[in-house]
This record gives C-alpha cells, sequence and structure tokens, in this order.
C-alpha cells in the first residue's frame, strides 16, 4: 500500500494512473476504522482496479469542539487496517493542506438540510459536503463510497455530485453492525460498558416502531412508544426519531400516502456520545 501525504504528490500518481487507464474508486474516512469503513473498501475492490482511501480528522464538519478533540486517532493501527484490507493508496493530508491559510470557500448543497443531523448538527454537512467535494477533486475517482449508516449524508452527497456534475458515482453501501444489532461507529469506543449494554436499543426500537408500522398501526404512536422506550432505558436523549421518504427525506406521517421508499432515521444521545442509525421500511 503506497502512503502520500502531499497534495501534489496525489495529483502525480494519479496522472500516472489515469495513463494506465485504471477504474479508481474512492474511500473517504476519519481514520479509528472498522468494519463498517472496510466494507466500503471490499465495494470499492469488487468494482474498481484501483482504489484510494483517506483518513482526515475534518475540523469544519464538528460542531462540537470537545467532539474534535475526544475523536479517537490512532494512525499507525489504522494503517495496518487499510493494508491488510487490500488498499492500494493511502492519503493522509495535513489540516493546512486541505485548508491553507486563507481558505474561504464553502460547498454547501440547499436540499435536505432542514432536518435530521442537518438540522441537529449547525455546520455539519457544509463541513462534509465541503470536504468530500475537495477530495473527490484530488484523487479523482469514478465511483466514490459511502455507508449508508450515515444516509442523509450520503443523500446530500449524491445531490452535490448531480448539481455540479462531478464525473463521479457516489455508491451507498449497506451499514454494518455489532451482533447485537448496533451500527458500528468510531464513537462507539467512547461508551462506558454500562452504556454499551444499553446501546443496542436504539436498533431494537427501530426494528419495533417498524414492526408496528407494517402492520398498519398509527406511525406518530409506533414512533413515540419507541422514543419513550429509548429515554427509559437510560439514553439521555433523542435528537429525532423519524420516518422520511428515501428520496428527499421529507417527513412521512402515513405509510399508506406512498408507495416509495421509506426509512426510519434515529440519533439519540447515550452517556454523552451521539449516536445515529437508520432502517428501511
Ligand atoms: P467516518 O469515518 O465516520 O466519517 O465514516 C467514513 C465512511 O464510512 C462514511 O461513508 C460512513 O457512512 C461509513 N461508515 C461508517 N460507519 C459505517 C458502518 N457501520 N457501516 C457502513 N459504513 C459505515
Amino acid at each position: 500500500m503506497e502512503i502520500i501525504t502531499d497534495k501534489a504528490l496525489l495529483r502525480a500518481r494519479r496522472k500516472s494512473l489515469s495513463r494506465g487507464g485504471k477504474k479508481l474508486g474512492a474511500v473517504m474516512t476519519m481514520g479509528a476504522l472498522h468494519d463498517g469503513h472496510l466494507s466500503l473498501l471490499q465495494a470499492a475492490r469488487a468494482d474498481c482496479d484501483f482504489v484510494v482511501g483517506t483518513i482526515f480528522v475534518n475540523p469544519r464538519q464538528f460542531d462540537r469542539m470537545e467532539d474534535f478533540a475526544a475523536y479517537p486517532l490512532d494512525l499507525k493501527a489504522d494503517k495496518d487496517r487499510f493494508r491488510a484490507a487490500g488498499l492500494d493508496l493511502l492519503f493522509i493530508p495535513s489540516p493546512e493542506a486541505i485548508y491553507p491559510a486563507g481558505y474561504s470557500t464553502t460547498v454547501r448543497v440547499g436540499t435536505m438540510q432542514d432536518c435530521l443531523c442537518a438540522a441537529a448538527r449547525p455546520g455539519h454537512m457544509e463541513g462534509v459536503t465541503t470536504v468530500v467535494c475537495k477530495l473527490l477533486n484530488l484523487i479523482q475517482p469514478q465511483r466514490a463510497y459511502f455507508g449508508e449508516k450515515d444516509f442523509q449524508q450520503y443523500k446530500i452527497v449524491d445531490a452535490m455530485v448531480q448539481d455540479l456534475n462531478l464525473p463521479l458515482r457516489a455508491v451507498p453501501v449497506p451499514t454494518v453492525r455489532e451482533e447485537d444489532g448496533l451500527a458500528l461507529s468510531s464513537r462507539n469506543r467512547r461508551l462506558t460498558p454500562e452504556a454499551r449494554k444499553i446501546a443496542s436499543c436504539l436498533y431494537q426500537e427501530m426494528h419495533r416502531a417498524l414492526r408496528g408500522i407494517r402492520r398498519g398501526m398509527d406511525v406518530c404512536s409506533c414512533l413515540e412508544a419507541s422514543k419513550a422506550a429509548i429515554l427509559s432505558s437510560g439514553f439521555e436523549k433523542i435528537d429525532y426519531f423519524d420516518l422520511r421518504m428515501e428520496e428527499d427525506l421529507s417527513e412521512v406521517k402515513a405509510v399508506q400516502e406512498t408507495q416509495k421508499k421509506v426509512r426510519i432515521f434515529a440519533a439519540a444521545w447515550l452517556s454523552g456520545v451521539r449516536l445515529i442509525d437508520n432502517l428501511p421500511l
């Protein structure tokens, strides 16, 4: 596995790959790698000739400085994991390389910003789209892979790709979970052992609400019952627990309204850690 930290070197390497006619895939991460990240790499390896991974803890997508400061980073372990999983090239830029002095551009997608994580975390989605746009311009892949765990992020990036005519496809990859259903996340390692036992309640309650909704029960009552159960299990706060259209993330109050794809979305706080997840109906 090649490791590049310099933008100019990455550009030069990219040029040599174009000459070889290789189909390039990109997997962008903030490190603290787990099997969810590696599933993106596996998907990329299955349909590309060469896969570029990135590790960059993007300061602009954190709405709380405590969260940024506490973000786990172990570059040595991450390099080993990517290497063992067959990554071809790892790009690890410095914050100064991405945001040099005088940097002033923000990429903001106009749609799907008034709900879920975009509403709960001001500035977060612009931080994501800005860095993803920059990394895509540097790597110039034909495909970029995104986890469905961050479904809104994938949808907003996909809208950016269409709106800005970026010459690539954003590909969604299913969420990888622990045995008890908890979605893998770099933040899970900040859960105390007691909190970890409670954490899968979020997944179980998404399932329970969906079961009720599928049986034709009232959407609002199912969501409210699950929210109450999540709070009584020990979660401190729920940011959202909503049923929404996959297409545009608009809220769904009754499923018979539409035949299109619908998903339940959840974000809640447990022992100071914000967990998010979603599942299709
Ligand atoms: P992050 O390092 O958290 O910024 O995530 C980098 C990429 O990995 C994003 O596209 C995430 O959606 C994806 N990802 C994170 N966790 C999972 C998971 N449990 N399953 C699948 N993809 C994931």
